[in-house]
């Protein structure tokens, strides 16, 4: 089969053989001119006959599921205090050129107030693994967000917890919940993270949170280090079997102060070819088009969103931490208060041909 004989029965199946994946992968793309200014205005990117046809393909799906509507959320960023120690965060316990922080409860609560007013539905908590924001405190905090803000979304990204944890956290009021799994492939893994890591407790707790009843969302890093086609392949295999309702992948970036110093970043072609890839598999999920994305080329995410992805991800924290929650280098919205970051990503979103709509966003499936 050829390539638009590959993607049209993705288009119409959802569903490819090990060979015909591996083919969309690694199909070639053009250079990337290395231009500097160029880059910075966006100029040099050009697709493949090839991707031309990926991309749209994946357009079509998501129009027909979503229509034109991006979905925002709420993302608070509110410790960067970590127990682990993955080589490619810049968070990682080990590092210690950074400077660490917690916001307080009332500043989490007031970061959802402000984002409230500016038309947020979905508020995302993400942190590091921090032993400090006990279950009791997580707990306190989602009822009271809920409770705040009843017609709202409560999103948890705070890692690797017991079931009874993640029970609790759900009972409080929680509703969805996203855990990347990085790889799947157990050697690739382990070249990511230290001994006392495992992808089959990142696995077991996916299913935990599905069993529970969380709106589950996992995913992986594009070009991370070591990382193979195989290895692509075997996520998106494991995402099948995962089945989420949330699928986030962006780039690999590098971060200076950790042991992946000397690495390449990953491509931004590699991604956005995955993001179509993801929108063509699961024709449901959401998808955000993601700030690493965004910050390894100036126009990453209107190219997520115009290949399959239909959910953004702003930043409510505090512009005074913003900096500090470094995962890599440059990251972008570092410097803006939320209310510029909601209006910047308006005009991003509807010069991309789609619309900001203010709603939950739960998924269609
Ligand atoms: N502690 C939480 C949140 C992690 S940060 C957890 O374990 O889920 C959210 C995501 O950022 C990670 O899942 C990872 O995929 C991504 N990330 C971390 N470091 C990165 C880097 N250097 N480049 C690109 N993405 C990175």
């Amino acid at each position: 089969m050829n390539a638009k004989e590959i993607i049209e029965k993705l288009k119409n199946t959802h569903d490819l053989s090990d060979e015909e994946l591996l083919f969309l992968i690694e199909m070639p793309s053009l250079p990337v001119e290395d231009d500097w200014k160029k880059r910075m205005r966006g100029e040099n990117i050009r697709f493949t006959q090839e991707e031309e046809l990926l991309f749209g393909a994946a357009d079509d799906v998501r129009r027909a599921v979503y229509g034109t509507d991006v979905y925002v959320r709420g993302l608070v960023e509110f410790t960067n205090h970590c127990r682990n120690n993955c080589y490619y965060c810049g968070i990682r316990r080990d590092n210690r050129h950074v400077e660490r922080y917690r916001l307080t409860h009332d500043e989490i609560l007031s970061c959802c107030d402000e984002g409230h007013g500016l038309g947020f539905r979905t508020f995302v908590l993400q942190g590091g693994e921090d032993p400090c924001f006990s279950d009791e405190k997580i707990c306190q905090l989602v009822a009271d967000i809920k409770a705040a803000h009843p017609d709202c979304a409560v999103t948890l990204s705070i890692g690797e917890k017991t079931r009874e944890s993640y029970q609790a956290y759900f009972d409080a009021g929680a509703d969805r919940y996203l855990l990347r799994h990085e790889t799947a492939d157990e050697g690739h893994y382990h070249k990511l993270h230290p001994v006392e890591m495992s992808l089959n407790n990142r696995k077991r707790c996916l299913f935990d949170l599905k069993e529970i009843g969380f709106q589950v969302g996992s995913g992986f890093m594009v070009g991370s280090p070591g990382q193979t086609a195989q290895n692509l392949l075997a996520d998106l295999r494991f995402l099948q079997e995962l089945s989420p309702d949330m699928i986030g992948i962006g780039p690999y970036l590098v971060h200076n102060d950790t042991p992946f110093a000397s690495e390449q970043n990953g491509s931004m072609l590699l991604t956005l070819r995955l993001v179509a890839i993801l929108r063509l598999l699961f024709p449901y999920a959401l998808i955000p088009s993601t700030t690493a994305l965004g910050t390894i080329h100036p126009r990453g995410r209107e190219y997520g969103l115009s290949v399959g992805a239909n959910v953004v991800m702003p930043n409510l924290s505090p512009t005074g931490v913003r900096k500090l929650y470094s995962l890599y280098e440059n990251k972008i919205c570092t410097g803006d208060e939320s209310a510029q970051c909601r209006s910047c990503l308006e005009n991003r979103v509807s010069m991309a041909g789609y619309r900001i709509v203010t709603d939950r966003g739960d998924v269609k499936r």
